[in-house]
This record gives structure tokens, sequence and C-alpha cells, in this order.
């Protein structure tokens, strides 16, 4: 069974809030004087945000594009949600994204696909999750959004959407209200349409969340920022790794055009462009798939129409075949098909599966840091530089720019994989919990109406350096 018959309970999936369908909620576009605070210590002050729907909060619902969740209220806010108001930001809205965070095309919305802003001829897929997200901003409905990105979902759409992305490193964002998939891959990220709004707002975010076990504390953010202090003197020519594993078939011929085009500005800027080889990455697909499916199987139980969620309500002999009818009535195919695959993953039939996956990610984030020049303060190593080393890595963020929604169905119908296999380019990021960004990329003489993102990835917790080169880039 699917969820397409059922008819949500506040129909709002004949009505559409915004032309893009890239919101499931609205506050109103205007801030109200009571929300508004204005004085010299807000930085955030006059600005308005937009939030993806699995992040809690209190004054409407939060669905995860779920049929399951459709009329869920959180009596809290979420963390981050409390940071930007207590900054003088206003939320407007809350955006559609693929149903539980799952999909790269928000086409898995209970609420309908989000709309990619930027072609008006036809339709075209705005990537996902984090889809509302960044259509949102392209738009001009907020001045940034919140999005969440646990294999690419805020860098991909940032990408299709011409718009930044930020997937910060994993534990410098709270999650504590926000809705898990995969929690040892969810991060919190930031879209804009510069980097310099996404730098005041990773600002006000990037703290200790003592609600939040995986927060990093702030003896380890103190301990960063002193290496990254020492390590920074007397350098201002910086060297830029590129992966021969990320150079794949899949990739369009606008896309290698662009990724050269960048490799040459940045020798432009005066810094060294070299190759690299990160072997491990052939296998973060499969690593991914079986970490974030198993997760999310577990995750996702808790949702059984008698605790949280939907109920059919319907008289049955048995607890059980109440909450199988709950689950297989009001959770979305894709959704369905990743808690089977989880709960396959977890099981003693599939042979460890989930311990091979994880050896599978230590070897990524080893491989990292063998070629990385700033050392992985987690791994308690002290890092050498030298200079067959980079500092960070550049790339595309997708293969090529996003399909019409009609050509995206396609693929997908004739095989599932395919949209997996295009999150090759984000989710080893993922994996080594390492930041990244997708920046907007014209080229010279190329089609500028097709948007592309390049993707810079830096060393566990350089998320600063990140930033600033990418707001000199851009
Ligand atoms: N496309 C990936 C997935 O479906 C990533 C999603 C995400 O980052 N939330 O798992």
């Amino acid at each position: 069974k699917t969820n397409v018959n059922f008819v949500s309970s506040r129909n709002i999936t004949s009505q559409t809030i915004d032309e893009w369908n890239s919101l499931i909620s609205s506050r109103g576009f205007t801030a109200r004087d009571d929300e508004t605070k204005v004085g010299p210590d807000n930085i955030l002050s006059g600005t308005t945000f937009i939030a993806k729907d699995n992040i809690a909060t209190t004054k409407e619902p939060t669905t995860c594009a779920s049929c399951m969740l459709d009329n869920y209220y959180s009596p809290f806010d979420a963390t981050v949600i409390s940071l930007l108001e207590e900054q003088g930001s206003t939320m407007v809205g809350k955006a559609n994204l693929d149903e539980f965070g799952m999909g790269s095309a928000n086409v898995n919305s209970y609420y309908g696909h989000a709309v990619n802003p930027l072609f008006t001829e036809e339709e075209h897929i705005t990537g996902g999750s984090s889809g509302g997200s960044a259509a949102s901003i392209q738009s001009d409905l907020a001045t940034f959004s919140l999005g969440t990105d646990t294999g690419g979902s805020v860098r991909l759409p940032a990408s299709y959407c011409g718009i930044v992305g930020l997937k910060p490193t994993y534990g410098r964002i709270s999650r504590w209200g926000v809705i898990p998939y995969a929690q040892s891959l969810d991060t919190v990220g930031i879209l804009a349409k510069d980097v310099e709004t996404v730098q005041k707002v990773f600002k006000v975010l990037d703290k200790h969340d003592p609600k939040d076990p995986t927060s990093l504390p702030t003896e380890f953010r103190e301990e960063l920022k002193k290496e990254k202090q020492k390590y920074q003197k007397n350098r201002s020519q910086l060297v830029f790794g590129v992966p021969d594993e990320f150079l794949v078939a899949e990739l369009s011929q606008g896309t290698r055009e662009h990724w050269s085009h960048m490799l040459s500005t940045i020798q432009d800027m005066g810094h060294i462009v070299r190759r690299v080889s990160i072997p491990s990455i052939k296998k973060s697909i499969s690593a991914y798939l079986a970490l974030a499916t198993a997760e999310a199987s577990s995750n996702l139980s808790r949702y059984d129409g008698v605790r949280f969620g939907f109920n059919t309500n319907n008289l049955k002999d048995s607890p059980l075949e109440l909450i199988a009818e709950n689950r297989s009535t009001s959770l979305g195919l894709e959704v369905q098909r990743r808690i089977i695959l989880g709960n396959y993953t977890m099981s003693a039939g599939s042979g460890n599966h989930y311990f091979k996956a994880t050896d599978e990610r230590r070897d990524i984030v080893e491989d990292y840091n063998e070629i990385l020049n700033f050392p992985n303060l987690l791994m308690n190593e002290p890092g050498e530089s030298s200079s067959e080393k980079c500092d960070i890595i550049v790339t595309p963020t997708a293969m090529s720019g996003p399909l019409s929604v009609e050509e995206y169905l396609r693929h997908d119908r004739e095989n599932f994989l395919n949209s997996y296999v295009n999150d090759i380019l984000t989710v080893p990021a993922s994996l080594a919990g390492m930041p990244a960004i997708s920046i907007p990329w014209n080229t010279p003489g190329t089609d500028s109406s097709i948007p592309q993102g390049m993707h810079l990835m830096a060393q566990f917790g350089d998320d600063h350096f990140l930033l600033d080169f990418a707001a000199e880039l851009m």
C-alpha cells in the first residue's frame, strides 16, 4: 500500500502556499513587531528565515513531509530555531522536503514536489532532500534557510537552485529538535544567496548544546581554534586537491567544463592545484546506504500511530496488525523501502553488513587524513604538513544540472538506484563528518541557464577556513 489515496486532514496537498510549492506551512511574510528584536547585539535582526519541516517548532506542525506526521505539533522549538530568534531573525515558514529527508529530488514529499524557480518553461527538480529550503531562497521568500544534510541534502539542492549551501562539520550545530533520519550522519545546514550570509548564520549556530549528546564540547572547539592559528601562520599559498575517483564517467560535459574553469581560477589566484587519490571513495555509496538505512529503520520505529503519528483507527485483532496498517498506510514508498533495507542490514542474515560499513567509513576517514594538511583532531594525530598534501578538495556538487521532473521520474522508474548513485560526490564528506560547501559557478562561454554548483571540502572542524575561502572565490 502507499499513501497516495490518503487526503491530508489539513487539505494542503491541493493548495500550495507558494508558486514553487517550496513551503509546507507559512507564518506570513512580514515580521511582526513582537517577534522582531532589533538591537546592537542581535546580529541577525531584520532577517527572515525558513526552516526545513523536519526541524521542530511549536507554532505549526512539524511534518517531515510525511502523512505520518501531517498533524504532529512539537511541544518545543529546536535549539537552532531558538538561537536564530534570539539573534533577531524571524521565521516565516517551514520548507518542503523528501519524506524524512530520504531522496535527492524532493519528489518524495506527501505534499507534492517542490519546483525549481530557475526554470519557467518546464518543471525541473529542485534537488533534495532540502528542495523547499533551496527553492524558497532562490525565489527570495527569506534571507536564508535551514536544511538538513545526511548525505548531500543541503549541497545538492543548493547546486540545482543556484545558491550557496553549507554542510558543517558533524557535531558543530545542534541537532536537538531535529527529527533524525540517520543520526550518525545528520547535520543542520545553511542555505543563502551569498557566503557572507551563511557565515553570519553559522556564527550564531556554531555552539555547544548540552541537550545534544553529539554536540562538540566547548574545549574541543577551543583546541580547534588554537591549532588552526598555529597552523595558518605564514601560509598564503594553498594547495587544492582534485581526487581521481571523483572523475566519474557520468559527469556531464558542462560539469567538466565548470570544474576545469574553477581549477584555473584557483591557479590564477596563485594557489596550487594537484591530483590526489582517495581509493576508499569507491565504497562510499554502499557504506552510506548500509549505515543510513540501518539507523533510519531504528529511528522510524517510533512512528506506529499509537505513540506518534497517523492512526487509521480501524479495529484490529492485535496491536501489531494496527501498527502495520498505520505504517503501511501513511509512510511513502521510498521510506518503506529504506526501512526494509535497514532491517535487512541489521539482521543476522545480511552477513555483518553493518559492521563492514563501519569499517569502510573508518577507511574513508583515514584516506582523507592521509591527503589533508590540517590534522584531524578527533583522531588525536599531530598531522604533518607536506607538499604532497592539500588544504581543500574541489569537485563538482552534482553530475549535471537538474533534470525536468518528468525525466527524473522516468529515470527513477527505470531504476531507483539511479538517484542513489548520483550522491557519490556528496556522500564521502558526510561519512567523514567533514565540512563541505556548494557554491554556484558560472563559466564564461557556457550555458548559464543551467545551474551548477562546485563543491569544496575541508578537514573535520575546518569550517571557518572553508567558508573564508568560499567567500573569496565567489
Ligand atoms: N539523497 C540521500 C538520501 O536519500 C541524502 C539525503 C540527505 O542528505 N538527507 O539518503
